[in-house]
């Protein structure tokens, strides 16, 4: 069998005890990735076909090499001593990786944590597959909110992949899941829609922000306003808590939304523990400074949000970054 590279997040590897890194907030996941020099090409990944960047990044993060027995070692005592909940295995999709990823899963389950397989299967059998050996879900990422998005940034059919997903969510209910990215050309509209949709199968979404990445194709493009995200956010935590629907959501003509179609105060009280804020997709996720830098905008807390910082959230909820005035405003 081919032997395929392991990578190890900067932050696992520190958790696993594999390379020394300080850590401001310690990863809940260990997060692993299989297989190198990825055949699709999406505009926002340092692993794509047509990217320049590092072979060593997903996201801002950088993945050193490792063995995988050393690997499959540290997880098992990591999952001894409490220090990880989960395993994340993300798969680069790269000739002859199938079968290292099934010999990978086959080990990291046996170690006694859930594991979640990120990659883009091309059938319910394979996804059925990943199931059998031990995975406990497998994310299929969608990325992009919808075909208009899709066909700009990432290779392939969103239509195709949407089916995929849905095929998979009733085959396989409560264990699939898949990513959104937040700033890649859709409107706020467009995305709390495509979260509905999702949420109404019983997908499980993690949500990301943007991150531009050196040597990709969308290096030169910002990341999300943050006003965005926070609504967003927001907005992701009112359907997927059935507090409202995006039938009940208002939005501007530029597809911002001004009204989740509850009273101001009702909303304030429900995202007033930070909750909301926090980062999604699979129990005990965190994705520290995955789509951060230290110091700069938090668009998923790793961790419990502090009054003040749920407070800010929510007043960030508010910027537009435009001067119209038909944005979202909670009166106080
Ligand atoms: S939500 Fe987190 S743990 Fe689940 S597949 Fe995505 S990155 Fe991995």
């Amino acid at each position: 069998m081919l032997r395929a590279v392991v990578r190890v997040s900067a932050g696992t590897a520190a958790v696993l005890g594999l390379r020394r890194y300080r850590l401001l907030v310690p990863p809940t996941t260990a997060y692993l990735m299989v297989g190198e020099g990825c055949r699709y090409s999406c505009a926002f990944c340092p692993q794509a076909q047509a990217s320049a960047g590092r072979r060593d990044r997903l996201s801002r993060v950088v993945w050193p090499p490792a063995a995988k027995e050393e690997v499959v070692l540290a997880v098992r005592e990591a999952a001894r001593a409490g220090k990880i909940k989960r395993v994340c295995l993300q798969v680069v999709h790269s000739r002859g990786i199938w079968a290292p990823v099934l010999d990978m899963v086959t080990a990291l389950a046996a170690c006694g944590l859930p594991v979640c397989v990120s990659c883009s299967p091309a059938t319910l059998r394979r996804i059925g597959q990943l199931l059998e050996v031990g995975a406990d879900g497998v994310t299929i990422p969608l990325d992009a909110a919808c075909c208009r998005v899709y066909r700009a940034v990432k290779s392939g059919s969103w239509q195709r992949r949407w089916q995929l997903l849905e095929g998979a969510a009733v085959r396989f209910p409560g264990r699939i899941g898949t990513h959104l990215i937040v700033g890649l050309g859709e409107t706020e509209r467009e995305m709390l829609e495509c979260l509905q949709r999702l949420h109404d199968q019983g997908v499980r979404v993690g949500l990301f922000a943007f991150t531009p990445v050196r040597g990709t194709p969308l290096a030169q493009t910002p990341p999300p306003p943050v006003g965005t995200y926070r609504r967003i956010q927001a907005g992701w935590f009112l359907i997927r808590t059935g507090a409202c629907s995006y039938a009940d959501m208002r939005f501007a003509p530029d597809g911002r939304v001004v009204d989740y179609g509850l009273a101001s105060q009702q909303l304030e009280e429900l995202l007033k523990t930070g909750e909301a804020f926090r980062t999604t997709g699979c129990p005990d996720c965190n994705r520290p400074y995955y789509n951060e830098r230290p110091g700069g905008v938090v668009y998923n807390y790793p961790r419990p949000l502090t009054e003040a910082e749920a407070r800010e959230c929510i007043l960030q909820m508010e910027e537009c970054g435009e001067e119209d005035g038909d944005a979202l405003a909670l009166d106080r």
